[in-house]
């Protein structure tokens, strides 16, 4: 528990490094200032006299409520003005604080936190460059989102275009596995397989790992207390100590054992979509029509499957720059050349948006 001696400035000849338990300055006289803040140097003398200790351990100065003047922990009288140690007088102690091994203050300019959250952090002065960096960062983020902001515009139709697919499908015999075989199934075969896997205990096996065991505590050095009177003194924590052991350990260790089952390989008729029985037309005129599949009339292996329609239309704006916009049937076939329609587009930004109704689900 070794106990060192403190320093701190004089704030009013600027005289430095006064030694702690010292209540004036010895080099203008002026008192110690009420709120002084102790500091360690790197160097600070180890506390061996035993007078000295003792009065390091007696606790913090007080402050005489009638003349100010800093008395030792010891003093039941004010030196300054002989009157006796008691509340009514609104005698005032320094205050312990306890400091992290990291934060112990080594010059008075750098006080830095404590550890105790109710002991006040030192004040902080503000930061202008912080605010003009998020100041410009707003602007920058209000610009972005202002000029990204939509606003109506007028187009006119251009131009339409459509396509419109049928896909025929075809009968057919199909190659297929299962577990089972659905009806109509033909040429079926059979054949063993493996349907999922079992874990099966094979038994355990003996490991050895290595564990953490906590065999005591130590104590160390994790801080320092300025015990307010000018001295500092080692403060003490424990922490546990661990050794790393070896350990044994059985471990059950499986098998995978494969299940056969009977599975079927068998053909079966099935309509088959075929990209190139894929029938489209399409077009860039009004006039939308469904592709003529009258090819496969007549013939019983084919029939008519999903359909597809998609239309589109080219706008162009008042400053002539023209846009693609898919739209719905109804909407499609309601629409002339050289109508007026609203879309949208960026206050700023050159993006456009798009029309207001599209029409994409009539
Ligand atoms: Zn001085
Ligand atoms: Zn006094």
């Amino acid at each position: 528990m070794a106990v060192r001696v403190g320093r701190w400035d004089c704030p009013a000849c600027g005289t430095k490094g006064i030694y702690g338990p010292e209540t004036r300055c010895p080099n203008c006289g002026s008192p110690r200032p009420q709120d002084v803040r102790f500091y360690l140097p790197d160097d600070a003398e180890i506390v061996t006299d035993e007078d000295k200790l003792r009065e390091a351990r007696a606790g913090a100065d007080w402050i005489c409520g009638h003349c100010r003047t800093q008395n030792k922990a010891s003093e039941s009288r004010c030196h300054g003005c002989d009157n006796p140690r008691d509340e009514a007088s609104e005698d005032a102690g320094l205050s312990e604080r306890t400091y992290g091994m990291d934060e112990v203050p080594t010059d008075s300019f750098a006080p830095k936190r404590t550890l105790h959250p109710d002991m006040a952090p030192p004040q902080r002065k503000g930061k202008p460059m912080r605010w003009v960096i998020l100041a410009g960062l707003a602007l920058f983020v209000g610009v972005l989102v202002l000029g990204a902001l939509p606003r109506r515009i007028s187009v006119t139709v251009e131009q339409f275009s459509w396509e419109r697919q049928i896909q025929m499908l075809h009968h057919e015999a199909v190659s297929r596995e299962d577990w089972h075989t659905p009806s109509g199934a033909f040429d079926v075969e059979s054949f063993q397989a493996i349907r999922e896997y079992k874990q099966v205990l094979r038994g355990y096996e003996t490991r050895t790992r290595t564990v953490q065991v906590k065999v005591g505590e130590e104590r160390y050095v994790c801080g320092q207390i300025d015990k307010g009177n000018g001295y500092f003194e080692d403060k003490y924590c424990t922490r546990p100590i661990y050794e790393n052991r070896e350990e044994t350990y059985q471990e059950a260790v499986y098998d995978q054992v494969p299940v056969y089952a009977t599975k079927y390989r068998f053909k079966v008729m099935e309509w088959v979509p075929h990209e190139r029985h894929l029938i489209k037309a399409q077009g860039k005129d009004h006039e939308a029509r469904w592709p003529d599949v009258s090819q496969y009339e007549g013939q019983s292996d084919f029939r008519r499957g999903a359909r597809k329609e998609t239309y589109t239309i080219v706008v162009r704006e008042e400053g002539g720059a023209t846009h693609q916009e898919a739209v719905g049937p109804k909407f499609w076939e309601s629409l002339s050349k050289g109508q007026t329609l609203q879309a949208k587009r960026a206050w700023l930004f050159n993006n456009y948006y798009g029309l207001e109704e599209p029409g994409k689900d009539q």
